[in-house]
């Protein structure tokens, strides 16, 4: 452990201080407190925001949500608006992590936490996520549960998290707040890819602290459920997941929104997916024909190609549970 110094701060305007001036922000602590740990994360300076105001879940009168970035993921997953709009937030929340971890870790974390690479965690490896120019030891090594959307020459992590599955299917805003007040950045924009750049992970500027994370208001009766495939049962990562909403109205699909997880650089939104299904009735043969097109563009490595029919199924079964069958 490197040493550092920790102060705790009770209201944004002394997080933002803190913050520019190079310091991390701190809420539950699960995933950075781990990295220090293990010397991968070596910050110089801790900011502990666990109390700010940023604790509460506001149901608007359309039907969307704001929750706020402290709330944790089980205040989240029990939350009876969350439940009764957005089920695939709570079943996503519900199937990471295990209890004490989902009891500690916050939403605004969740989305920050970094990836599961062994590489990037073993600090004798070459990571050009830990450290620019050192070569990404997970290419030529073993990768099975590694990316085949959106990778680079210079990084093929996945990202871990499963409500950010949903949250890139619903198409929600990050609201960050910095020194000139509040942005909203689309979910879309907010995880970025690899590029060259594999250890600038999200478009945050400096200093700038996330607030709350906002669902819009999407046309209801809305049906949504989350699915993830794993090696094992509980408290592991997804090697593929999917998240679905669809508004059905007049026997006919009005509105799909579906992701995809354990498979992306970064969660990974299925547009050809979403218009295959728009406009057309539900029947087994239709989620059939939309999961074709879900590994669209998959690049995969030697030991994952199994995650490309993978990928298809998953979406097949959960747009089958979601939306019924013929
Ligand atoms: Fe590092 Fe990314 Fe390669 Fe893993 S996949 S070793 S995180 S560069």
């Amino acid at each position: 452990m490197h040493p550092f110094t920790y102060t705790r701060v009770s209201d944004t305007r002394e997080a933002l201080t803190a913050g520019r001036r190079g310091g991390r922000y701190l809420a539950g602590g699960t995933t950075l407190v781990d990295l220090m740990r293990e010397t991968v994360e070596r910050p110089e300076a801790l900011v502990d925001i666990s109390g700010l105001p940023l604790r509460e879940i506001l149901v608007t009168r359309r039907g969307g949500l704001r929750i706020g970035a402290l709330v944790t993921m089980a205040e989240t997953a029990a939350h009876r608006g969350v439940r009764a709009l957005y089920p695939v937030i709570s079943q996503a929340l519900e199937l990471s992590a295990s209890a004490q971890l989902r009891n500690m870790a916050t939403i605004g974390g969740n989305i920050m936490q970094r990836t599961r690479c062994t590489y990037f965690r073993d600090v004798t490896a070459a990571c050009n996520k830990r450290q620019l120019g050192s070569g990404c030891a997970a290419r030529e090594g073993f990768n099975r549960t590694h990316a085949i959307l959106g990778t680079s020459d210079a990084c093929v992590a996945t990202h871990p998290s499963d409500v950010a599955v949903a949250f890139a299917a619903l198409e929600a805003t990050v609201v960050v707040l910095g020194p000139d007040g509040e942005r909203g950045v689309p979910f879309a924009d907010f995880l970025l890819r690899p590029g060259s750049t594999p250890s600038r992970e999200q478009a945050l500027r400096r200093g700038e602290l996330i607030t709350a994370v906002e669902i819009p208001a999407l046309p209801r009766p809305l049906r949504s459920g989350y699915l993830k495939v794993r090696d094992r049962q509980s408290y592991e990562f997804a090697l593929t997941s999917a998240a679905v909403a669809l508004h059905i109205s007049g026997g006919v699909i009005r509105h799909a929104k579906v992701a995809a997880g354990g498979v992306g650089t970064v969660p990974w939104k299925l547009p050809a997916v979403e218009r295959q299904l728009i406009g057309r009735r539900p029947s087994d043969a239709l989620w059939a024909k939309a999961a074709e097109r879900a590994a669209d563009g998959a690049r995969p490595l030697h030991h994952n190609r199994f995650k490309v029919e993978l990928l298809k199924r998953t979406v097949e079964r959960q747009l089958r549970v979601v939306g019924g069958g013929k």
